[in-house]
């Protein structure tokens, strides 16, 4: 056991991991950050959308974000959370190779995983010239013919959003019956429906090819799908006791109702964008922050707000 008893132990080193260990380190804290190095986006290598950081490598990123959080006392450790419990006094967390760890709180930004639908290729374009967010990715393949697959989760709005990017999108249902509402967005938005099956994604100069089930194929510059996400919060069961983060989530600061739990990033409220990560994370750390003032020294903040249940 790690003899240290930390301020915070922060589970995730992506945006928001990282803002909150900056809003702790300079709050004088001492903050452990704990990450397995597998980020959301890793597959795209690059980011967008943020201030300064247009295009910069997530590796880049994450490695100017931790030399710059070496003036505080933080420390990195590059290991997989395994457990996070509530004791009824501190919060302890369990690492795979490292062993367990004490802290007066926990900041948990573990975020999500996009759910890849079961499409033979998929997984070989994903980040490359298959993608998810429109605002991500659109502006490197402009002007380019897309395709917007809506054969799992309804997709529609995404094909009308991606008309500012190309005049040439199709929607591919992968066979599944389009209700009336949906077919008027589309018609709406000009955007073709191609109902036939799916079987397959490939490699394409231009960018990808979608293989028919017929055998005919198709090509384009990009292909975007709307996904759902599945939260990574294995290791707090059980404290947790939900199936998802969001019924426990509380306030606009990362606050949980479970004492001593702070969320943030892609797993809170906030639109799942880096920028918006990089932000919750540093809401979440003033409210630590505050909180750990409340317990030292009572009376002197006012407390906050109660939880809302259900938010
Ligand atoms: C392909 C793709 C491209 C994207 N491109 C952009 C973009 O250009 N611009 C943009 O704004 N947004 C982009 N996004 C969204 C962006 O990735 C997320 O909004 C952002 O990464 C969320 O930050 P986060 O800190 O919440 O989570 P993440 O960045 O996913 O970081 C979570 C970290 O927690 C770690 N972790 C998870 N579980 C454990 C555990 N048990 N123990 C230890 N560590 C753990 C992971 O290894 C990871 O490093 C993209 C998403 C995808 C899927």
């Amino acid at each position: 056991m790690d003899a240290q008893l930390y301020d915070t132990v922060i589970v995730g080193g992506g945006p928001a991991g990282l803002n909150g260990a900056l809003y702790l380190g300079r709050s004088r804290r001492r903050v452990l950050l704990i990450d397995s190095g597998d980020a959301r986006n890793m597959a795209a290598g690059v980011m967008h959308n943020v201030l300064t950081n247009d295009g910069a490598t997530i590796e880049d990123f994450r490695a100017r974000a931790r030399a710059q959080l070496a003036a505080y006392d933080v420390t990195f450790r590059d290991d997989e959370v395994v457990s996070a419990e509530y004791d009824g006094d501190q919060v302890v967390v369990t690492a795979e190779r490292s062993g367990p760890v004490r802290a007066r709180t926990l900041l948990y930004a573990a975020g999500v995983r996009s759910v890849l639908p079961p499409l033979p290729g998929l997984t070989d374009l994903w980040g490359r010239s298959v993608f998810e967010c429109p605002y991500c990715h659109a502006w490197e393949v402009r002007e380019r013919r897309f395709a917007v697959y809506g054969g799992g989760v309804p997709s529609e709005c995404l094909a009308s959003t991606l008309t500012v990017w190309s005049d040439d999108i199709t929607y591919l249902t992968d066979r599944r019956e389009l209700p009336q509402d949906e077919r008027e967005l589309l018609t709406a938005a000009g955007v073709p429906v191609r109902a036939d099956g799916v079987s397959e994604l490939k490699p394409h100069p231009e960018g990808v090819e979608v293989v028919f089930a017929d055998g005919r194929s198709a090509a384009y510059g990009a292909l975007f799908l709307h996904l759902d996400t599945e939260p990574r919060v294995a290791p707090l069961r059980p404290w947790l006791q939900a199936p998802d983060l969001e019924s426990v989530q509380t306030d606009d600061r990362g606050r949980t109702g479970l004492p001593r739990l702070y969320v943030a990033g892609d797993l809170g409220r906030n639109m799942q964008q880096a920028a918006m990560a990089a932000a919750s994370g540093g809401l979440a750390g003033m409210a630590i922050n505050s909180d750990l003032i409340r317990e030292d020294r009572p009376g002197s903040l006012p407390e906050p707000p109660p939880p809302v249940p259900g938010r």
